[in-house]
């Protein structure tokens, strides 16, 4: 069904860009699959080990005593199967110093089977659903999360030719390829970065996504984001648009919808971006982040309480934190509003 789509648009139009690509293929994508877990396309990092969301907790609980917040909401962006908000939940209410404060933990889920799953996991607990940022959301201080969210928005992909950028697509023609379409003089403030023949890559959904979903609260003041993902923090002028499926890369235009197809985020221009809006951005790997909210110490205690399970969480933490598993690959972006 997707494959016919996207025939007919190429047909019609000659080729479809990199955003459209991404957001057909990828919407189609959660809609249709069971992505998570050992039988599904990939594992993520709160589906790893509940001390992911814990950690999580730990700096939500940190930054509300800090900042004095007699009250506070969370917003969740691409909850996936529910697991983070269920270990956040948990955490939270545990923690007596923040009896009472947490008003509400908002979710933005566009699949209507993973809100399905979402629901039957939060049964009980103070969530709310929302699918787009019109209504007003007006519900500051706010602690706005999402983990492996970012990777899953369409990019822009320009490549350089003879100085000027050219919009990169997909055609079809006995088989699904990429081709260079029209040029993008609109974007030409990029131009000098890019070496001849390099790919800029453009986070353009991000960025939309983050400045609505700022309009719609109105202020940034007591706004504090904190995104997890794997990406890069220098430009490398190649694409970086992948696919996963049954826990294999696979090239992105074979198994179209089938397979998880996402781009490495470009975290400098996620920075930038929210730094025009005002913010203090901190980028640091996930394996200094979990480990400054104490989650080697979590682990032990885990341990001592479960002897029996002391190896398993040796290898769940050794995955979220080492150097060659999660640890390094994997960023976390913390912004803030700058003081005024
Ligand atoms: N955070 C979860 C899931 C990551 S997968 C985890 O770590 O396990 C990406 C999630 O984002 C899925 O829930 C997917 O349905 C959702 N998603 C993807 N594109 C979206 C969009 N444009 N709007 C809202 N949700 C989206």
């Amino acid at each position: 069904m997707i494959i016919e789509a996207l025939k007919a648009l190429i047909a019609e139009r000659g080729y479809v860009s990199i955003d459209q690509f991404m957001s057909l293929v990828i919407t189609y994508y959660y809609a249709n699959n069971q992505p998570f877990g050992k039988a599904g396309d990939f594992v993520t990092a709160p589906e790893v080990s509940q001390m992911f969301g814990e950690s999580i907790a730990v700096w939500i609980a940190h930054t509300v005593i800090e900042s004095g917040y007699q009250n506070f909401n969370i917003l969740e962006l691409g909850p996936g199967n529910g697991t983070l908000a269920y270990d956040v939940l948990n955490t939270l209410n545990k923690l007596q110093s923040l009896k009472g404060r947490l008003v509400k933990y908002y979710l933005y889920e566009s699949s209507e089977n993973l809100i399905q799953t979402q629901r039957e996991k939060l049964k009980g607990y103070n969530v709310k659903w929302i699918t787009n940022f019109d209504e007003e959301l007006n519900v500051v201080p706010l602690f706005i999360i999402a983990n492996e969210f970012l990777d899953a928005l369409p990019i822009t992909q320009l490549v350089k030719k003879e100085g000027k950028l050219y919009e990169m697509g997909i055609t079809y023609d006995e088989g699904f390829s990429t081709v260079i379409g029209r040029e993008m003089p609109d974007l030409s403030e990029y131009q000098d970065f890019v070496p001849e023949s390099g790919i800029l890559e453009i986070p353009s959904a991000a960025i939309t996504l983050i400045k609505e979903m700022l309009a719609s609260l109105g202020t940034i003041s007591d706004v504090h984001l904190l995104f997890i993902d794997y990406g890069y923090l220098e430009f490398k002028y190649t694409s970086t648009l992948q696919a996963l499926h049954k826990h294999k890369f696979v090239n992105p235009l074979t198994k179209i919808g089938e397979a998880d197809v996402t781009a490495l985020v470009n975290f400098p221009s996620i920075s930038n971006a929210l730094q025009n809006l005002g913010f203090a951005v901190d980028i640091i790997t996930q394996g200094d982040f979990l480990r400054s909210m104490g989650i080697q110490e979590r682990a032990e205690l885990l341990s001592k309480n479960n002897p029996k399970l002391r190896a398993q969480i040796e290898r769940d933490l050794n995955r979220l934190i080492a150097k060659d598993q999660m640890g390094e690959l994997f960023k976390v972006l913390i912004a803030k509003p700058l003081a005024p």
